[in-house]
């Protein structure tokens, strides 16, 4: 029997759409999406690229050697790419960074990621960083090896293409799954197929740790349907559904501040306790770090 894999899930940036510093938002945090997950010896696989990503590359130049960072993101809106520019690692030679992700539409990965250092919005080009970087387009439905990890990849309901990621070590272990900026409700028009609700359960059947989209409160939800994101009800059920052991809240809304977000998780607690449902309830922070 192979040695079961224990790695580390370390959140850096938790907040979706925008940065939301200051004092009513210091407890939650308010870098945008960037979870980092280390297998041992530090192999290293990042989701998402938020400006959380940021404080994750000054501490990885901080270590002995070269860095080798394999990022995976969801998509590429603004708050999961956003830090991109500032990951030092970057800007060092013999430092390998490996990019994967969708294209959109007709544009290339490799554009998008060029384009957000244009110029015109950016003092300095892709094409200028030291550290050797490749780009690889990943599709829905695919299946990869990253680092130590076995990668699953899942088209979710957002504008554009946008991928959920399980990771499972190669080696056997716990099995993680990030899923966010995902629309589990009624509303919007997504290319996904009649059976993506069911497919998606498959997807997460007993995940230890299910990290998902949990932007709004129920009420909330009504005004904002079409925009790609969930309630934390509907992140509740689906974890109950897939039998998830534990549920991260996860892309929190930048009008909640600390006080919002305690409420949140409670009342999102009281719906997993009601439902009968296993699943332990977490609300993610800045710096929140946990071992599977
Ligand atoms: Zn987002
Ligand atoms: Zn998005």
């Amino acid at each position: 029997m192979p040695k079961r894999m224990a790695y580390t899930v370390t959140f850096w940036g938790t907040r979706g759409s925008i940065p939301t510093p200051g004092a009513h938002t210091a407890r939650y945090g308010g870098n945008t999406s960037c979870v980092a997950v280390e297998g041992p010896g530090g192999q290293l696989v990042i989701l998402d690229a938020g400006t959380g990503i940021r404080e994750l590359g000054l501490t990885l130049v901080g270590q002995n050697g070269a860095v080798k960072a394999e990022i995976l993101l969801s998509h590429t809106h603004w708050d999961h790419i956003q830090g991109l520019p500032y990951f030092k690692p970057f800007f060092a030679p013999g430092n390998s960074v490996r990019i994967w992700g969708s294209k959109q539409g007709t544009k290339s990965l490799d554009a998008i990621l060029h384009l957000q250092m244009d110029p015109a919005v950016f003092p300095v080009p892709l094409s200028a960083v030291s550290a050797s970087l490749s780009v690889q387009e990943v599709q829905p439905g695919g299946e990869f090896s990253v680092g130590p990890f076995r990668a699953q990849v899942m088209q979710l309901r957002h504008p554009g293409t946008t991928l959920a990621y399980r990771l499972t070590p190669l080696s056997g272990g716990k099995s993680m799954a990030y899923v966010t900026d995902n629309e589990l409700g009624p509303g919007g028009s997504y290319d996904t197929p009649p059976s993506w609700r069911r497919d998606l359960v498959r997807f997460l059947d007993r995940v230890d740790l299910l990290v998902h989209d949990a932007m709004y409160t129920p009420s909330e939800l009504d005004t904002h349907r079409g925009w790609g994101h969930s309630s934390y009800e509907e992140a509740v059920e689906l974890a109950a559904e897939a039998g998830a052991k534990q549920l991260m809240l996860f892309h929190h809304e930048p009008e909640h501040d600390d006080g919002a977000l305690d409420e949140l998780v409670a009342a999102a607690r009281r719906l997993a306790q009601r439902r009968g449902a296993p699943t332990e309830v977490v609300a993610a922070q800045d710096g929140l770090q946990l071992s599977l």
